[in-house]
């Protein structure tokens, strides 16, 4: 059984047991209800399935291995608890609605008297159990740091246990978290100065621990993602047993040192709402101050700080011009995307996505889009004019149920991006720079695809005609 989400106005399609194909239609909310329905299908048996067999084939050289499942809610986890005992297996729930029979439970659980348990959210939370090696992850909760707390319930290392497995839909958001969490694990190895001080701390406080223990403080793990929406999280090594101070107070001073390289680097007038941002952002990777973190949690704040707040190449973008915007200096990096501090050619600073100026998604802060409009409410002109119906028109084909064209279009999926739908001035903007001219027609390069800058053209009616072949297109 195969399922496969695509988060961005994408198909799902999954086989059912039966061999029957379902397919529909996704946005981005909708892929999320889609995954939590299909978390409630044999799907989710599926997966529990391929879960409890790679289980026992741990269990025979890993006696102590235990298998957690975590549910996206009560009354789902239930299924899953039944679906499992009504073939053999001993399991025991745990959710928060009975709490101490659940506390009973997880302690049965630790002690090991069963080996299954299913869980809601308390994957994260009091579940340190190093005897864990299978996770089923069948929640439909795509936070990265949740993920990466579940899915770390893995990999605790205990003695005897070499391999973790966790089970879990490969959608993209999960891929994601999944690649992030791998690509966290190598940001300190790419500073080797960090690196080597660290090492050369910690494996001194190691060895003094232990006899063999010469090793880096951050231990490396690999994972990789199988399509089928397996992933494997193998750990090498054995748990670093020290937690030396005096790292504690390089990795301190590091997150300061990149703290006040960042806000210097601020326009003056900024800085102190780039502070609060700052430690208000890293609230929410660790709520201490930075004096109370144990040193896993400064780790983690250490390798989020760098990610975020340090340039890798400067860009040389610095001082170029997009629109109206000049860009003035980097701001912060969020969800793989790049922010700079601009100003706007009415001088109002902004911070400003860096693919957005670039693609001229973002043209002002703005200042422009206003002028337009007053301009176009002064000339009565804009509003009646061909640019404008056409605007409507698409709009209306894509939603409008009572379009004669509607079925077509909206009743087949096509929809008109964010930018445009609400906003003729986008729409307007990226006409004019295109090459609108009032004998063209819009088209769709890919007409399995909806309106967006990046699927359109203008095109002469011969054109547009003759793409009419393999699906329709308008004016
Ligand atoms: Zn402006």
């Amino acid at each position: 059984m195969c399922v496969r989400f695509n988060l961005i106005d994408g198909i799902a399609t999954w086989e059912e047991m039966d061999g029957h194909h379902s397919t529909s239609k996704l946005s981005g909310e909708e892929s999320a209800k889609a995954l939590f329905t299909a978390l409630r299908t044999e799907f989710a048996n599926h997966l529990l399935e391929a879960a409890i067999k790679e289980f026992f084939t741990i269990k025979e050289n890993y006696a102590a291995a235990k298998m957690l499942v975590v549910a996206p809610n009560i009354d789902i986890a239930k299924s899953y608890f039944d679906y499992l005992k009504a073939r053999g297996h001993h399991a025991r729930i745990a959710t928060s609605e009975d709490t101490p029979t659940a506390q009973k439970n997880i302690k049965d659980f630790k002690r090991g008297v069963y080996t299954i348990l299913v869980s809601v959210a308390m994957a994260s939370e009091g579940l340190s159990i190093p005897e864990v090696s299978v996770i089923c992850f069948l929640t439909n909760v795509r936070s990265v740091p949740w993920i990466e707390q579940c899915v770390a319930r893995a990999n605790r290392l205990a003695s005897g246990k070499t391999r973790a497995v966790v089970f879990a839909p490969s959608d993209r958001s999960f891929k994601k978290a999944v690649r992030m969490i791998e690509r966290e694990q190598l940001v300190p190895l790419e500073n080797p100065e960090n690196q080597i001080e660290l090492f050369i701390k910690s494996g001194r406080a190691a060895a003094n621990e232990n006899s063999g223990g010469t090793k880096p403080w951050i231990v490396p793990i690999t994972s990789t993602a199988h399509i089928e929406g397996i992933s494997t999280v193998v750990s090498k090594s054995n748990t670093p047993s020290c937690a030396p101070s005096e790292a504690e107070n390089i990795l301190r001073k590091n997150i300061r040192d990149i703290i006040k390289i960042y806000l210097d680097k601020q326009h003056h007038g900024n800085r102190q709402p780039q502070q609060i941002m700052l430690y208000r952002r890293m609230k929410l990777v660790c709520d201490k101050k930075l004096e109370d973190m144990t040193s896993d949690e400064l780790v983690k704040v250490w390798v989020w700080v760098k990610k975020e707040y340090t340039e890798k190449e400067p860009e040389k973008i610095i001082g170029k011009k997009f629109g109206r915007w000049t860009v003035r200096n980097f701001a912060y990096k969020k969800n793989y995307q790049v922010y700079y501090n601009c100003v706007c050619d009415c001088g109002t600073e902004q911070i400003v996505m860096l693919d957005n100026i670039k693609s001229g998604k973002s043209y002002s802060c703005g200042c422009y889009n206003k002028e337009r409009a007053s301009e176009t409410k002064k000339e009565h002109g804009l509003t009646k004019s061909r640019i404008h119906t056409m605007w409507c028109r698409i709009r209306a084909m894509c939603y409008n149920k009572n379009n004669s064209s509607y079925e077509n279009y909206g009743g087949k999926g096509v929809t008109v991006c964010k930018e445009w739908v609400n906003t003729f001035d986008n729409f307007h903007v990226w006409a004019q720079a295109n090459g609108y001219q009032d004998d063209l027609c819009l088209v769709r390069i890919d007409k399995s695809k909806g309106y967006s800058p990046e699927n359109c053209k203008f095109a002469s009616r011969a054109e547009a005609m003759k793409g009419k072949s393999n699906g329709r297109s308008k004016s």
